[in-house]
């Protein structure tokens, strides 16, 4: 269980010195532990372990992400990156790690995958998250297969699809008279 203030939408995990600080009319309990913009709750700065982890990481993120057209957000427990081909999410993981999740935003998939939780610096991760969006750009993601419409009645591609299935036929055909006397053959 964990305290909001009800007036800010803020969440506060038990034990914030922020906590004392919400007057009793607006003081309330959130059963959960997981605060979504669809919540309509925001996790405090100071309880949210991913804000805590980059308070003092900012300048030089915000460096490194300006010049390459990389943006970021830090909130509810997550950093959020969005670059040019991608969107990530990083979560706190274990000892200093970060577990990265990705998505292509230009591919077919919509899903996010877990990336890797190799990096335990913040840097170090950005750098990976650039590296491979550099990487996407030489090896482009295959473009989804369109089906062909059926040719229209009258076209080019319509006669000529004609004439296969004509000659396809014909091929029928005479396999069935050679199967038939081969079958009479037999007898
Ligand atoms: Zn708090």
């Amino acid at each position: 269980m964990n305290m909001v203030n009800m007036k800010s939408r803020v969440a506060h995990y038990p034990g914030c010195h922020f906590v004392s600080r919400i007057s009793e009319v607006n003081l309330g309990y959130y059963e959960n532990t997981y605060y979504t913009k669809e919540d309509g709750y925001r996790l405090c700065k100071c309880c949210d372990p991913m804000a805590r982890r980059l308070n003092d990481r900012d300048e030089e993120m915000l460096d490194f992400c300006r010049e390459r057209a990389i943006s970021y957000k830090v909130e509810n427990g997550e950093l959020m990156i969005t670059t040019p081909f991608s969107d990530w999410k990083a979560y706190p993981g274990e000892g200093s790690r970060y577990i990265l999740y990705h998505r292509n935003t230009r591919g077919n998939t919509k899903c996010y995958h877990l990336q890797t939780d190799r990096y335990s610096d913040v840097m170090k991760m950005l750098e990976y998250i650039d590296d491979h969006d550099r990487y996407r750009l030489d090896n482009p993601l295959p473009k989804p297969k369109k089906v062909k419409a059926a040719p229209k009645n009258g076209t080019k591609r319509y006669r000529a699809a004609e004439r296969r299935n004509k000659e396809k036929k014909r091929r029928q055909e005479i396999r069935n008279v050679l199967n038939l006397i081969d079958s009479l053959a037999l007898i």
